[in-house]
């Protein structure tokens, strides 16, 4: 009878001793394209194997960091729709100390003796949520469906956690609608300022670079992420901790989960609209039908490599509801 196994962590590589596949120092079975892999054995029948780390911080594994960081640039990219002028948008912490405004007045962003950056971490991205209904509603973008109203903007939003150990928000935004964001930037500052943001904010025309640029905070976030309060994490079901390395694992079928991978109510590295473009799962879903689809292809050796190779199609939604054209995305 076959094993229905039960997966447990074994060995995890220490972190700043990285092995390469074919290092002699090395007892365990080195995985390709990892750098700190984990070893899984199961308790029952003793069957062991190795499995890529999946980690998003490059202090711990660069080559899964990257891959990472890639597919963070593909969902950030597949929101941008050719011919929309769409925003891009930084948001910041109110300021440590007091401070005053051009005019001589004192700022309101920052409340008397400062912020309290733990607060506000922990409350950013409810103030986003209030912050961008509102800068919906400004931009007069908001639509009805069924008489209920919807959000006219869509966005992805990418967190980087300045030296003081507070949030920015880097944020790139549209509208649903296709037509252009028009918003001056005094009235972006005074909608920052009123849901609890600084007054420092800055405004850009949206370009399909800024989805690799955002891709990188999130990278550098990830790593940072010890730096920046939040609240515990909740173990998944189906899931239990091992006590050893502190990640998540999955008995049944060895599927392991790094806590720190896994976003949280109070401090997500990204995060975007349902209505952005292609979520995480769908990327890495049309990354495994590539792979599957390359795997196919009959072998030429003598065949010319066609030129419109190097563009990759974004598949259309299984369900066929229309979409605009996508911008390419370039491997970043
Ligand atoms: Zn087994
Ligand atoms: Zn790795
Ligand atoms: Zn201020």
């Amino acid at each position: 009878m076959e094993c229905a196994h039960d997966w447990t962590v074994t060995g995890a590589w220490v972190v700043g001793t990285p092995l390469r596949p074919g290092d002699p120092s090395s007892n365990r079975q080195p995985v390709a394209g990892c750098d700190a892999p984990l070893e899984l054995a199961c308790r029952v029948c003793g069957e062991s194997r190795g499995i890529r780390c999946g980690t998003s911080r490059a202090s711990k594994c660069e080559p899964c960091a990257a891959v990472y960081r890639g597919r963070v640039g593909r969902v950030a990219g597949s929101g941008l729709v050719v011919g929309v002028r769409g925003l891009f948008l930084t948001l910041t912490a109110p300021g440590a100390v007091e401070h005053y405004a051009p005019d001589g007045s004192l700022c309101a962003c920052t409340p008397v003796g400062g912020a309290d950056l733990a607060e506000w971490n922990a409350r950013a991205s409810v103030r986003w949520n209030n912050f961008v209904r509102d800068l919906s509603r400004a931009l007069g973008a908001d639509y009805f469906v069924d008489g209920r109203r919807r959000q006219g903007v869509t966005y992805f939003r990418a967190a980087e956690v300045q030296r003081r150990g507070a949030l920015h928000y880097h944020v790139l935004l549209r509208r649903v609608d296709g037509r252009p964001v028009q918003i001056t930037k005094s009235t972006v500052r005074a909608l920052a300022i009123r849901h609890g943001f600084g007054h420092s904010v800055d405004l850009q025309r949206l370009e399909p670079g800024h989805a690799s640029y955002v891709a990188k905070y999130v990278a550098k976030s990830a790593d940072e992420r010890r730096d920046v309060p939040w609240r515990l994490w909740r173990t998944p079901r189906g899931f239990r901790q091992d006590a050893g390395t502190g990640l998540w694992v999955n008995p049944r079928t060895g599927e392991v989960r790094d806590p720190e991978l896994v976003t949280s109510p109070s401090f997500r590295t990204w995060s975007a609209s349902r209505t952005w473009g292609r979520g995480m799962a769908q990327v890495r879903e049309d990354q495994q039908h590539h792979v599957l689809t390359l795997a196919e292809l009959p072998v030429w050796k003598h065949a010319p490599v066609p030129r419109a190779w190097s563009a990759l199609a974004v598949p259309r939604r299984p369900d066929g509801s229309s979409e605009p054209e996508r911008v390419p995305i370039t491997a970043g």
